[in-house]
């Protein structure tokens, strides 16, 4: 099976599919303690209120994924700024891990802690891999991470392809069209092992025009119109061909009614995970079954799971062996001790 994992950034659950916020109880609250330093500052007085809420989906195409497959909650974990949270996503460590705790991504530990394709493809080194965004510190080896390690001798021969469309001069929105654009190409005529596509432009209406706004609603909406085209992408060759691949959508944190994000809100640190195989009919209630018994998952627990749903098992050393450790010996030159002389 083949993985095709759609991050979205910034998307609330209670506007794109409503209906899924009462599927699973661990929607409801935290299941963990945010950090003190990272706790939310008082509500302006200004602040919007959140429209009405309605039974109408924003993203009928997550709804779909999700009446088909599975839905779990993920919780992030403060800062809910989008650096911290893609690579707590995308590498399966937490922040103390890898170091990111800011967008400035400073004293980042990334080389060490690989993202999911790279872990993929360290298990088997045959695996082909693709990565699409616009957002540099996910792809650029110019911008701050990236989270998504570059692997240039795997680029050479094209087995690791990464999109990069780093012109947001008309919008994060017109980038993302770009971004699907090259993304279904890729899915529908080479069919990589495991794909990671970023779409940015619900993130973008939120910080623009707030959670509260129409303009959120339609972004997750264009979206949701980008996922349902990258899942037709592989769907087709599903039925060409008969290649089963798993679907996954996940976001990195929420938004408040007046926009922004990085606090300790439950809205803002409320993310999902939808899960869906695309395979014969008996593939409907399989991604239910897979986890019947899971969740809700903090977002270090994304990674490992998928590798497990796919059966990707990562290589490990003798854990007698203490890996990456380094230490200094004191510098007193030698002993004279002949065991030791050579
Ligand atoms: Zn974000």
């Amino acid at each position: 099976m083949k993985l095709l994992l759609i991050g979205l950034d910034g998307v609330r659950l209670d506007i794109a599919v409503p209906a899924a916020m009462t599927a699973h109880p661990g929607f409801a609250e935290p299941d963990h303690p945010a950090d003190p330093r990272f706790a939310a500052g008082p509500r302006p007085e200004d602040a919007p209120d959140m429209p009405e809420p309605t039974d109408q989906p924003a993203a009928p195409t997550l709804e779909r994924l999700w009446r088909g497959g599975a839905i779990l909650p993920v919780w992030m974990t403060p800062p809910t700024d989008s650096g911290p949270g893609w690579s707590a996503l995308l590498t399966g460590t937490g922040h103390e891990q890898n170091n990111v705790w800011w967008n400035e991504f400073v004293g980042h530990r990334l080389a060490r802690t690989p993202d999911l394709l790279t872990r993929i493809w360290a298990a088997n080194p045959q695996a082909r891999t693709y990565a699409a965004a616009s957002w540099d510190a996910l792809v650029d080896p110019g911008g701050p991470g990236p989270a998504i390690q570059q692997r240039p001798d795997q680029q050479v021969g094209g087995q690791h392809q990464i999109f990069h469309a780093p012109d947001t001069t008309d919008g994060v929105a017109a980038a993302d069209r770009r971004v699907t654009a090259h993304a279904t190409w890729v899915l529908n005529h080479e069919g990589p092992d495991a794909a990671f596509v970023y779409i940015g432009g619900v993130d973008e209406a939120g910080h623009d025009h707030g959670a509260a706004s129409p303009h959120y609603r339609e972004a997750i909406s264009t979206a949701d119109e980008h996922v349902r085209r990258l899942v037709k992408a592989v769907s087709e060759r599903y039925e060409q061909l008969g290649e089963e691949w798993l679907i996954a959508v996940t976001t990195d944190h929420g938004h408040k009614p007046e926009g922004g994000h990085g606090d300790d809100e439950v809205d803002v640190r409320r993310s999902f995970l939808v899960l869906h195989r695309v395979g014969p009919d008996r593939a409907d209630g399989w991604a239910r079954d897979a986890v019947a018994d899971r969740g809700p998952l903090r977002a270090e627990q994304v990674a490992p799971l998928l590798l497990d749903l796919l059966g990707v098992r990562v290589g490990s050393w003798d854990p007698a062996h203490p890996v990456g450790e380094r230490t200094d010996i004191p510098s007193v030159g030698p002993t004279r001790d002949l065991r030791y002389e050579w």
